[in-house]
């Protein structure tokens, strides 16, 4: 038998820090007879062992095998070493080096040890709302650098206690280099204070029983929580927030409870309970005890999390198990993360403060998906997967591209190597708050990943605040990229698509080529260009942004359309909140016809919803379409006519067809619910009939759907359905939003395509 000795070194990168990393590789050296060691370093983590061959053999394929939990292994390099007869095997300190390369983990939810150990009235830190370990907690949110160290986090002020240092300190502990470990001994701790900012004394579980609002700071921000049975706790919380209309989200004590309000499907349990643990919105029960038509006014849904840090544990007991759980922020504000900015504004919002002394660095709002049989709808892409990497397909440049996204639901990309990096979300950047949130975070993530972009790549829009960014920084080539070919880029990059592809982008706004506000296009393209197959016929858009905010209009202009100088008539009937005088001024637009024209998908959706009387006025962005959906009736089969034109610079989509058919309906009294489930039935069999002429003139059956209105999931269940069934490949989007939250990763992908 061979008693060769080995050594040698292997170099691994990827996510393997912050994950427990070292102490397994500790654990294993030392079942294994290895000596050597094992270091963390900026550009990965290097591991020197030195034993029997076989053994160094069984070492690596064990660990690539089954690294820990939450590591995520990208590459490994191998070097023979000559023999250095180690005595032992050790953990190294940290070095920094050139060329940084380690990824940071996102924020983790407490783990099923660090759950029971806070429940457990026995142990040291029951009830001890920072308890974590290596596998889980705060990563992201407390980082300010690399590599990461307890130095280089909002951690650095709290020195361990000899108990804390000793699990630290020791390899074959759970804590062993958990960053953050701390005890009621030595770590941050939490107070409850009035407005004021004036301790009391009474625990928060008892102030949020009597109905009070309570700003409660977590892990990437403040949230707002009220008791969400109490009627007044949260009709209180609406009017203080004056939000009217937009659905709260709750937080439930367990999955149990979560049960009580919600149809749990079992993706939707497995996303619940995941490390991620992201809002989840979920069909509601519409149960007695909660206030539905508060929580979720106009919606059959309910967004549902579960306690995600230990410190929820605080707010919960046999009594209490739902609570509004909203994010704190004023209006479009940024949501908050510091005491005393909590303190100031939201004064007047809450009642009492649950506060802590552990700083929150890098902001982030809990993330919101829904699912489907068919597939996650990631809406927003927040805590829990910022910032793990995205993998771009294709030959990538290998300098860094920065793509600034769009103006709503902004989020930015930055790229290293093939990998692109999605920021967390920061929300309208007409703010001018979260537009200062959004240059420091380049400024951040730019730092984090050690790259400085060579390129920026930006949409077409003229006005948008993140253009506007990008044009100051023009000592660097920019790339202006049309936003439904950014869609259609993202959703190929979200599935490691390559070659020409048709794309179904349905959303809001988007600058297009002509001038006009493009809104439902049918494209070809790869990420080096796009041709504009289709779109849906160009209505007059009088007012923009005013329109788009008032979907009455809209339905109005749709209704002239159709009936000309009648459409007053039926106006009066269906659409109390126009005034004959704003009528008038919107055919005197019409008819001078020298205002924008738009192909905008949500603003069908919206004059729909609101010729049924469903939402005339947007109060929130997505309300008319969001609430359509809702009242669709599911067993409703009809579709009205439609046409698709040849015109001789692509595939028109005509409507006029099916609004004859909603006026029609609406005379006879046919019911909302059931109008609105044709109008979603037409749309599909619309935009599959045209997807399926422009496969068949090019030749391409790749197909992938983007834009925000595939947020609305019977459109996307039917269009996948009838897109399969005409022998199409559909993808949708999985990792990240299809809504302008996931644009970046498209101007990034369609930056980085190397053009030879
Ligand atoms: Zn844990
Ligand atoms: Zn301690
Ligand atoms: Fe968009």
């Amino acid at each position: 038998m061979s008693q060769t000795i080995s050594s040698k070194r292997f170099t691994i990168k990827g996510i393997v820090q912050g994950v427990g990393f070292r102490p397994h590789v500790y654990r294993l050296a030392v079942e294994l007879g290895l000596k050597g060691w094992v270091l963390n370093s900026s550009s990965g983590v290097f591991i020197e062992v030195e034993g029997l061959t076989p053994k160094v053999d069984e070492f690596i394929h064990t660990l690539l095998e089954q690294p820990p939990p939450l590591a995520l292994i990208k590459s490994c390099q191998v070097e023979e070493l000559p023999v250095r007869n180690y005595a032992d095997f050790e953990i190294l300190d940290s070095v920094e080096q050139e060329g940084h390369e380690v990824m940071i983990s996102p924020d983790i939810a407490i783990c099923d040890n660090c759950r029971r150990e806070v429940l457990d009235p026995s142990d040291r830190r029951y009830r001890y709302p920072f308890i974590n370990c290596t596998n889980c907690g705060p990563r992201f949110t407390i980082i300010k650098d690399v590599p990461y160290d307890r130095a280089k986090t909002t951690m650095a002020g709290f020195p361990m206690c000899p108990e804390c240092a000793a699990e630290y300190g020791n390899p074959l502990d759970r804590r062993f280099h958990a960053q953050p470990n701390a005890c009621p001994v030595c770590g941050p701790r939490v107070w409850l204070t009035d407005k004021h900012g004036r301790p009391v004394h009474s625990q928060v579980i008892d102030v949020l029983k009597s109905g009070a609002i309570v700003a409660v700071k977590g892990l990437g921000a403040f949230h707002q929580a009220a008791d969400a049975s109490n009627r007044e706790a949260v009709r209180l919380l609406r009017k203080r927030k004056r939000r009217d209309a937009k659905p709260f989200a709750v937080m439930a004590r367990d999955l149990e409870a979560a049960r009580q309000y919600c149809r749990i499907s079992k993706s939707e349990e497995q996303w619940l309970l995941s490390r991620q643990a992201p809002i989840v919105v979920m069909k509601s029960l519409n149960h007695p005890d909660i206030p539905g038509d508060l929580l979720h006014p106009g919606l059959n849904t309910l967004g549902v999390m579960l306690p995600y840090s230990p410190l929820h544990y605080l707010l919960f007991d046999d009594d209490l198990d739902l609570l509004v759980m909203t994010s704190a922020n004023v209006s479009d504000e940024p949501i908050i993360t510091d005491n005393h900015e909590a303190l100031d504004s939201l004064a007047d919002i809450a009642d009492y403060f649950l506060l802590h002394n552990r700083d929150i660095f890098n902001p982030c709002d809990d993330s919101v998906l829904s699912c489907t049989d068919i597939s996650t709808n990631i809406i927003r892409r927040a805590r829990g997967f910022v910032p793990q990497g995205i993998r771009l397909p294709g030959n990538c440049r290998q300098e860094s591209v920065l793509a600034v996204g769009g103006d709503l639901k902004n989020t930015f990309c930055l790229t290293k190597g093939n990998e692109a990096f999605l920021s967390q979300h920061w929300g309208d950047l007409g703010n001018y708050n979260n537009y200062l949130n959004f240059t420091v975070g380049i400024e951040r993530f730019k730092n984090m990943l050690k790259v400085t972009p060579a390129v920026i790549a930006h949409d077409m829009h003229p006005d948008y605040q993140s253009t506007r960014w990008a044009m100051q920084h023009n000592h660097l080539p920019r790339l202006a990229v049309q936003h439904h070919h950014a869609h259609l880029a993202s959703a190929m990059a979200d599935n490691g698509l390559s070659g020409k592809t048709i794309g179904l982008i349905c959303d809001g706004t988007g600058w297009g080529t002509d001038g006009a506000v493009w809104g439902a296009e049918v494209l070809i393209g790869d990420y080096r260009e796009f041709k504009r197959m289709a779109h849906l016929a160009y209505m007059p858009f009088p007012g923009g942004d005013l329109t788009a905010k008032k979907p009455y209009r809209m339905a109005f202009i749709y209704l002239y359309q159709i009936l000309g100088e009648r459409a007053w008539e039926y106006a009066r009937k269906w659409l109390p909140d126009l005034s004959q005088p704003e009528a008038d001024i919107i055919i005197n637009r019409l008819c001078r016809g020298e205002q924008l024209m738009t192909s905008s998908c949500g603003r069908l959706f919206d004059a729909v919803s609101a010729i049924l009387g469903v939402c005339p006025i947007n109060r929130y962005e997505g309300q008319a379409a969001m609430e359509l959906e809702a009242i669709a009736n599911p067993d409703e089969c009809g579709v009205y006519p439609f046409q698709v034109k040849q015109q001789p610079d692509g595939l028109i989509m005509e409507v006029n067809s099916i609004w004859q058919s909603i006026v029609h309906e609406l005379e006879a009294g046919v019911a909302p619910t059931t109008i609105a489930a044709r109008f979603h039935n037409s749309l599909a069999a619309l935009f599959t009939e045209t997807v399926r002429l422009v496969a068949e003139q090019s030749g391409i059956d790749q197909v992938v759907l983007s834009g925000g209105v595939f947020n609305n999931q019977i459109l996307l269940k039917l269009l996948v359905e009838s897109l399969t069934r005409n022998d199409m490949k559909v993808y949708v989007h999985r990792q990240v939003p299809a809504g302008d939250g996931g644009i970046a990763l498209g101007q990034a992908a369609i930056a980085s395509e190397v053009t030879d």
